[in-house]
């Protein structure tokens, strides 16, 4: 069994894996991927086929519980969960639909990427991690507008092909993954890259790792436990700007409690 497949067996909890996925919405929240309520993450249940859980309309990424997902069926049927359902879904089950090895979508509007996504440029790589996309990366411009059809879904699903993210024409990305932690890694590391890019061509005109040293590099920095240990990193810096909101609720509860007295 290839250590891919030991990571997804782990997850086949439904709850678990809820719990990974709000987790990854509040670190993505965090990390420059909040826009108001916009932006969504999903994950493929792993339980049972055809279905997928998703975040909940309503609440910006930085909020999101495993209590505020909703489970969606690949027939775009909502099947549990008490919120409403985002209105791009078809992002999210068109790409479940196409690509097998996928199994959790990221999308979102962070603010350098999408500006990024308005040039239709090359994005090039200047800092380290950016060599994940070294290979250009796909556009989708059919419409600048939301994917909330399924031709639509099939056409960026379409375009996105055999990638890990594609930026979507004055709009924002999505970035898919074979777990959740790879998805919301790389989604981290693509803001990042535009991030980075945009610093250095305020300084000037940025040199670039050339093609074949970047799939070099990128090789040696995406290992499986690099991938997790950049996951656990992400956790651990979570769960230090959370620690205020988790002494405020402690705070809460106790003050609650003594009025009960
Ligand atoms: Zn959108």
């Amino acid at each position: 069994m290839s250590s891919t497949n030991k990571l997804h067996e782990e997850k086949t909890d439904p709850q678990q894996l809820k719990e990974t996925l709000a987790l990854a919405c509040r670190i993505l929240g965090t990390e420059g991927h909040d826009d108001l309520n916009l932006g969504h993450l999903s994950a493929r249940a792993k339980d049972q086929a055809g279905l997928m859980y998703m975040k909940g309309r309503g609440l910006c990424l930085s909020e999101v519980r495993a209590k505020d997902l909703v489970t969606i069926d690949f027939d775009y049927k909502k099947v549990a969960g008490q919120r409403d359902a985002h209105g791009e879904l078809p992002i999210h089950i068109e790409i479940y639909r196409k690509r097998t090895d996928v199994n959790c979508v990221v999308h979102t509007h962070p603010l350098y990427a999408t500006a990024f996504s308005a040039t239709g440029q090359r994005l090039r790589p200047v800092n380290n991690e950016s060599v994940l996309f070294a290979k250009p990366l796909p556009y989708f411009d059919r419409v600048t507008d939301l994917v909330v059809t399924r031709a639509l879904g099939g056409a960026l699903a379409a375009e996105l092909g055999e990638e890990k993210a594609i930026f979507m024409k004055n709009h924002g990305i999505v970035v898919v993954g074979e777990t959740i932690e790879q998805a919301t890694v790389r989604a981290f590391l693509l803001e990042k890259a535009v991030k980075t890019l945009f610093v250095a061509k305020v300084f000037g005109e940025p040199g670039w790792t050339d093609d074949e040293e970047a799939d070099r590099k990128a090789q040696r920095i995406f290992t499986e436990p690099k991938t997790k240990a950049m996951w656990a990193a992400l956790v651990r810096q979570l769960e230090y700007k959370e620690a205020p909101l988790r002494i405020l609720t402690l705070l809460e509860e106790q003050m609650a409690k003594s009025q009960l007295r």
